[in-house]
């Protein structure tokens, strides 16, 4: 027997609190495992927390974890997942547009040995073009980008093992690329068709700027992923490209200058030669302060900067 934690963000769902917690019980009471329900109310300015109130009074395996003000549902994921004692940790949507009847299946495909099972809103009811347009998109690029081929990195409803969501911190509105973080420390990922229903109760809390955060987000993770250990590389290789621009252009201005008899001053060389300069100078230099940084957030907290899945005859000798 497993024991599960499933964790809902709240902010301003009053009219969905309820039916959440009557169809969560519905479905996880028949299902063999232990089980804790987190709901995180994420500084509500609705009557929310009321109803959180009144439901935990009911129902003991419903733990609700009230935060100071709203930060955002990534960091009410996080407090959900901090507060989680589970071996698999399932966050959900609180607007019941997921539906906790795939719980069940998400658990199904864990058992076959799997450490991340992602939903996947094939139908999606949301507005057609406004959301799920260009989620589809996103999820495009940051399939691409990340090398981690998901069809829905957006949909709440996933299945976690412990081990995978425990070292993760999350920033931003990060907790969409969860599956991609895990994927680094080595789980293996993959994903279902889930059930999404129309909002009914209350209103989405996003609108279209999501997909400016999205894209920088995917920036963020790129970075990461590539140059952590190693900014200088990043940082070193745009400032060496731009110190070459600057040789080249200074070059030809001394070239026009001798041969051609053509005044420096009367081009645009010698501005693009002195900026590409400073530019690159400044990126090298930025990128040494990086490698600091780095260092010190490594060495600070000693943190290894590779993982281990296992040693063998670790303790051995003869
Ligand atoms: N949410 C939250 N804090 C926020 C915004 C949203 O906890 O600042 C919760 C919200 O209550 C819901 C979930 O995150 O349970 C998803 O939000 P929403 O339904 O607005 O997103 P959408 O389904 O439109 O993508
Ligand atoms: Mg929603």
């Amino acid at each position: 027997m497993t024991k599960l934690s499933i964790i809902a963000p709240i902010y301003n769902e009053e009219d969905n609190v309820k039916p959440l917690c009557e169809r969560l019980f519905e479905v996880l009471k028949d299902l063999g495992h232990t089980f804790e329900i987190i709901m995180v109310n994420d500084g509500s300015t609705d009557t929310s927390m009321d109803k959180l109130t009144e439901q935990s009074a009911l129902r003991p395996e419903l733990k609700v974890v009230d935060l100071r003000r709203n930060y955002g549902q990534t960091a009410a994921m996080m407090a959900g997942i901090d507060h989680a004692n589970g071996e698999i940790i399932i966050p959900i949507d609180g607007d019941l547009q997921n539906d906790p009847a795939d719980i069940p299946r998400l658990l199904e495909k864990l058992d076959e040995g799997y450490d991340v099972v992602s939903g996947w809103r094939r139908d999606r009811k949301d507005a057609a073009i406004r959301r799920n347009f260009v989620s589809r998109v996103a999820n495009r690029i940051i399939s691409l980008v990340s090398g981690v081929h998901l069809h829905d990195y957006g949909c709440s409803l996933k299945a976690y093992r412990r081990e995978v969501v425990k070292d993760v911190k999350l920033y931003g509105e990060m907790h969409r690329f969860i599956p991609i973080y895990a994927t680094w420390l080595g789980a293996r990922v993959t994903e279902i068709p889930v059930t999404h229903h129309p909002r009914i109760h209350g209103t989405s809390k996003y609108g279209l700027n999501r997909i400016f955060k999205v894209v920088l987000d995917i920036i963020v993770i790129r970075f990461l992923d590539r140059y952590f250990t190693k900014p200088i590389h990043l940082f070193g290789g745009f400032g060496i490209l731009s110190i070459l621009i600057s040789i080249l252009s200074g070059m030809y201005m001394i070239y026009l200058k001798i041969f051609e008899g053509i005044a420096m001053i009367l081009t645009p060389l010698p501005l693009l030669t002195v900026i590409t300069l400073l530019i690159g100078i400044m990126s090298i230099l930025m990128g040494l302060l990086a490698e600091m940084i780095v260092r010190t957030y490594f060495e600070s907290q000693q943190k290894s900067t590779y993982l281990l899945r296992n040693v063998l005859n670790n303790d051995g000798t003869s």
